[in-house]
Formats: structure tokens, C-alpha cells, sequence
């Protein structure tokens, strides 16, 4: 990204990551940044720095990966401190919800909103926080972790140790699990032709009219809209923007989730309350974590 944030060059590489070793995967990265360079044009113009973002325990002071959520051999990693010996380039270590925020605000939304919720939903389900102008980042940048509010009192096993965590019944792994549960039940099902599926399938399926997958998204964005609204009249944002990725599951479940999450909000918030799908389509996160450095640089 340039200094106009402006996408410069967009590359994506792909590996067996949980595989790797602590070290394997730093010279990975490293590996990888050389090879972007070469595609950047900045022959006359000097690379400003890299963002790391890491959507595990950060310290940001220190620029450690304090612990990641999703990979083994990976906790206290001093990974600013090799990049940029490895490297030669300032680095800067970012919140993966951090990172969203900085890009739906400045890119989206222009930096015009004080008051925002940005709604992740991805694998987990989390929220960016922005309030009275300000970003809200909590001890070493976990603010945010709602996927793990508890919203129904079914013994569903969370990833973090709890039941009934909104993540554990609502996210995308939690479609994939309801359906093929549904469809050992003898439910019929469109994905029942697939070999593997993906929660972005189970949610392509329900906006293609799939009647086993539009149950399953309806049930688990009725957990999220509740769960929303909650926040909403905790936080009382002006806008709320939702995953670009609930878009997939089509206009009459989207509109549902939309309609749902305003009734919850208390009729004090609602009439200054805008909720929508964000149109940020892909790559937010690395995306935010370039707007982060920049407006960093930039002393935004
Ligand atoms: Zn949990």
C-alpha cells in the first residue's frame, strides 16, 4: 500500500502452516516478503515498513506474539525484533481486530463515524470497536473476544474451554457441524453431494434457496443479532457493519439478520442506527494491518 492507500501490489501464499516449526514459519515469512518486494515498483521510492498482524495475544510495546488461538509452537515469539533484523525494515506488530477496524474506518467509512462496530466472521466471531473517536484496544489489544459471550444454555463445547459461547453456535464451523449433524438425522441437503464443505458453502447453499442450510444460518444469525443488539446498547454506535462475508448467505437472510439486530437495540439507540454489511471484500486484515503502519507513519 502506498502512502495514498492506495493497493500497490496484492500477493497470497498458502501452506501447511500448522505443520512448520517456530523458525520454519518466520523464514516462510520472511521468504515471502522478499519475493512482494520484488513485484512492488519502489525502486525510488523507500519501503515505509511492515505490519505484522496477528489475530492471537499480542504485546504491541514489545512486539511479541504472546500466543496464537489457532496454531501450536507458537507463543512468545519475538517477531518484530527478527523480521527486523531479518529484514532491514521497521516492523510494526497489529491486532487482527485492530487491523480491521483501521481499514473499515478509514476506507469504507472515510474516518466520518466516531461511534462504530465493526462485526468479524470468520472462523471465530469477534468485534472492532470505535468510540468517541477513539479506538478501543483493551490489555495487549483482546478487547473485542464477544465470540465468547455465552447465548444459549445447550452444552455446545467452545474452543475456549466454555459452553454455549456465540463462536461455538454461530460461527462458520458451527454451519458446517449443524448440517452434516442434520443430514446423519436424514435431512436433505444440496452439500450432501459434496465430498468437503466449508461454512462459506453452507452459507452459498441457503442464498441458493437450500432449505437444511437456510435453517442452520437463520438459527445462527438469529444467536448473532441477538448477540449484536446487546452490544449495541452497551456501545451505542451510529453504525454497525457486519463481515462482508454474512453476504454470502443472500438478501432475504441478510435482511433478516439486518431487521433482527436493529429490534434488539433499545428504541433510545435505534433511531440514530445504521446496521449494514460492510463492502470491504477481501484481504481486510492485511489490508488494515498496511493502513495501521501508515497511519502510524503518517501520524494520523
Ligand atoms: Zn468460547
Amino acid at each position: 500500500m502506498n502512502t495514498a492507500y492506495e493497493t500497490v501490489v496484492q500477493k497470497q501464499q498458502r501452506g501447511d502452516w500448522k505443520s512448520m516449526s517456530q523458525q520454519e514459519r518466520l523464514d516462510a515469512i520472511c521468504s515471502f516478503v522478499t519475493h512482494l518486494q520484488s513485484f512492488a515498483p519502489i525502486s525510488n521510492r523507500p519501503c515505509l515498513g511492515l505490519a505484522v498482524v496477528d489475530s492471537g495475544v499480542i504485546d504491541p510495546q514489545t512486539g511479541t506474539s504472546l500466543q496464537a488461538t489457532t496454531l501450536d509452537h507458537w507463543s512468545n515469539v519475538p517477531i518484530v525484533a527478527t523480521l527486523e533484523k531479518q529484514l532491514g525494515l521497521p516492523v510494526m506488530l497489529v491486532n487482527g481486530s485492530q487491523a480491521c477496524l483501521r481499514v473499515i474506518d478509514r476506507l469504507e467509512l472515510q474516518s466520518a463515524i466516531d461511534d462504530l462496530l465493526y462485526i468479524q466472521y470468520t472462523e471465530g466471531i469477534g468485534c472492532s470497536i470505535k468510540s468517541g473517536g477513539h479506538y478501543i484496544a483493551g490489555y495487549s489489544s483482546m478487547a473485542g473476544e464477544f465470540g465468547h459471550c455465552k447465548v444459549t444454555d445447550n452444552d455446545m463445547p467452545c474452543r475456549c474451554g466454555e459452553i454455549g459461547c456465540l463462536e461455538a453456535v454461530a460461527a462458520l464451523p458451527a454451519l458446517v457441524r449443524e448440517v452434516k449433524i442434520s443430514m446423519t438425522q436424514g435431512c436433505a441437503s444440496t452439500l450432501g453431494k459434496q465430498t468437503h464443505f466449508d461454512g462459506h458453502d453452507v452459507l452459498k447453499a441457503a442464498s441458493e434457496g437450500d432449505r437444511l442450510a437456510c435453517r442452520v444460518v437463520h438459527k445462527a444469525f438469529s444467536h448473532l443479532a441477538s448477540a449484536v443488539g446487546g452490544l449495541i446498547n452497551i456501545l451505542a454506535p451510529t453504525v454497525v457493519l457486519f463481515d462482508h462475508c454474512v453476504g454470502v448467505a443472500g438478501e432475504d437472510l441478510v435482511s433478516a439478520l439486518l431487521l433482527e439486530t436493529q429490534r434488539h437495540a433499545l428504541p433510545s439507540h435505534s433511531p440514530h442506527l445504521d446496521v449494514r454489511v460492510s463492502q470491504i471484500e477481501t484481504e481486510i486484515i492485511s489490508c488494515g494491518g498496511a493502513v495501521a503502519l501508515l497511519d502510524t507513519c503518517l501520524e494520523y
